[in-house]
């Protein structure tokens, strides 16, 4: 038996719980891994509170990151005692997840855990600071450079946001964080943004076009918000589209794209091929620094992290949230 949180739906309602579950449950896969840490990512509060159709399958334990020790494989890339490390991939989702002490996957999915990180700074980067290096390596390939101008990344507050910034940061850019948080201004200054505007600034319906002033743009919020940072790119800028924390519409026009030449990149880490993991983890190792990522997290255990979700999904979380699976 191994403790797991456990999301049932049936016609007593959609619930999520702190289970003893037995290993013979576990989902098919060929590495079976002894979870040292998950954490919370917003698709994880969506999962646990049920506010968003996640879920696909029923029991699922939910947690779309996984850092842990290899107890039992059969596949030939990993063996007992291999330290690992697993992002997405639909896991949490239509696969049994990282929010247990154990969990078996395919072996396809892990990555090695990368060597400049522990387990818990690993989740603590976790979806959340992966997709921001995503977003930071798309606004790269398409040219940006510091020099270029300033970089605007909303939902500032939040994990995307809060490791877009240090990395953005550290690598040079000027950043402006957009949040509904006024009170976090210390806490996004101290990880690098310039300057703070308020969401509301954004979140109102808008012109197609208004006046220039990003060359990149990091955005989790989606909706009007992300309409109205492309209206206000500069000439041949850059933004980078990964979350609907705001919406899931994009009410725009293709003014910005046809008539300033802005490049939108959307961006997916669930399914992102291996190769790229790979890169991103190297360049985290590089260009994140860690006392800011110390800043970023706090750590919760396996039965807070039910409400803490709920707390996430309210935008009342700051930063990221690990889970300490085993207490
Ligand atoms: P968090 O909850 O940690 O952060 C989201 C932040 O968005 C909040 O902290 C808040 O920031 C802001 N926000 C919340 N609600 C609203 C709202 N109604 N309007 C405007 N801003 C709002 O989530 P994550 O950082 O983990 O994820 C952010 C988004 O990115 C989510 O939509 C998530 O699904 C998506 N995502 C997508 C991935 C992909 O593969 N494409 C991977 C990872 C995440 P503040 O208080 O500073 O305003």
């Amino acid at each position: 038996m191994f403790k797991g949180i456990l999301i049932e739906k049936d016609d007593a309602g959609y619930r999520a719980s702190v289970q003893d579950i037995d290993d013979a449950q576990l989902p098919e896969g060929d590495v079976t891994v002894r979870v040292d840490y998950s954490s919370l990512n917003y698709k994880d509060g969506l999962a646990i509170t049920g506010k968003g159709p996640v879920v696909r399958k029923f029991p699922m334990v939910p947690g779309i990151d996984i850092a842990g020790t290899v107890e039992a494989s059969d596949n030939p890339a990993y063996k007992a005692g291999d330290r690992v490390l697993l992002n997405g991939w639909g896991v949490g989702e239509t696969h049994w997840g990282g929010l247990a002490c154990k969990a078996r996957l395919k072996g396809d999915w892990l990555v090695p855990l990368p060597s400049a990180f522990t387990a818990r700074q690993a989740v603590a980067i976790g979806t959340a600071g992966y997709t921001a290096m995503l977003c930071v390596l798309a606004l790269e390939r398409q040219g940006l450079q510091p020099g270029d101008g300033e970089i605007v990344v909303t939902g500032a507050a939040g994990g995307v946001g809060s490791v877009a910034i240090a990395v953005l940061k550290q690598l040079g850019y000027a950043v402006v964080a957009v949040s509904g948080r006024p009170e976090e201004a210390d806490y996004l200054k101290q990880l690098g943004a310039a300057e703070i505007i308020d969401r509301s600034v954004f979140s109102a319906p808008g012109k197609p076009l208004g006046k220039e002033r990003w060359a990149g743009a990091v955005d989790v919020v989606g909706s009007h918000t992300l309409a109205n940072i492309c209206a206000t790119t500069k000439y041949r800028g850059v933004v980078t589209a990964c979350g609907l924390a705001g919406g899931m519409d994009f009410p725009s026009s293709v003014a910005p794209f046809i008539l300033r030449g802005v490049t939108l990149v959307g961006i997916d880490s669930v399914m992102c091929p291996r190769p790229e993991r790979l890169v991103v983890w190297e360049r985290l190792a590089r260009d994140l620094d860690v006392d800011k990522l110390a800043m970023i997290t706090h750590e919760v255990s396996l039965a807070e992290a039910i409400p803490t979700a709920a707390q996430l999904i309210e935008g009342k979380v700051r930063g990221r949230v690990v889970v300490d699976v085993n207490r």
